[in-house]
């Protein structure tokens, strides 16, 4: 794969709210050579008719769920950071994460369950979600992406507290290998108030009704 991270933007250019529906020329261009070499090592004919514009939709289907690698959870996090005195658990529940493994880049789907005890700061609940989608596109470990959440918040809003459970089947496991339909693959990170037993099963009660 041809990626030319010069003529990607700098972070600085990065605005928070940048959703990439436009596509580099020389990334897209790279890539649809390379898909379409892919398409013939693997026994297709690129060019016939179904198959004509794949590599393209394919380059910018890829720039897509990746677009989580110019973004920045916090600049998101901190453009809506708002001064409050509360410290009641925030939970913001079955947020839809769609991912890809880094091992066989092929998607992982689920959802996420964040919560979060303020410290002087809340953020809005939207930026959560936010937040998750900036870490899910890119290409992931299950693992990883649940505590990168987690470290975001927890250096951005500073809270009491962070929690982040993410529950998400993974196609790898259900098309090939071992194929497992129904296994669904959960993952915490807790820190701070959520360390201790008490807050914890607050927290996973208050989930629960989601949770399988
Ligand atoms: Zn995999």
């Amino acid at each position: 794969m041809i990626i030319d991270r010069t003529s990607h933007p700098t972070k600085r250019q990065v605005m928070a709210y940048q959703k990439t529906e436009h596509y580099h020329e020389k990334v897209t261009e790279g890539l649809i050579a390379n898909y379409k070499n892919a398409l013939e090592l693997l026994g297709e004919d690129p060019d016939r008719e179904g198959l004509q514009k794949t590599p393209e939709r394919m380059a910018k289907a890829m720039q897509f769920l990746t677009q989580g690698y110019q973004q920045d959870a916090t600049a998101i996090l901190n453009s809506a950071k708002f001064r409050e005195d509360i410290s009641e658990m925030i939970i913001v529940k079955d947020i839809e994460i769609y991912s890809m493994c880094e091992h066989h880049m092929l998607p992982f789907y689920g959802k996420a369950h964040v919560a979060y005890i303020p410290n002087g700061y809340i953020t809005g609940l939207s930026k959560i979600a936010r937040v998750v989608d900036v870490f899910a596109r890119r290409l992931q470990v299950q693992e990883r992406l649940t505590t990168q959440i987690r470290d975001a918040i927890k250096e951005t809003l500073q809270p009491q507290g962070v929690a982040v459970v993410i529950e998400a089947s993974h196609l790898c496991m259900m098309m090939r290998g071992v194929q497992k339909q129904n296994s669904v693959t959960t993952t915490s990170a807790f820190w701070g108030e959520f360390e201790k037993m008490e807050t914890r099963s607050e927290f996973t009660k208050l989930i629960s009704s989601s949770l399988h």
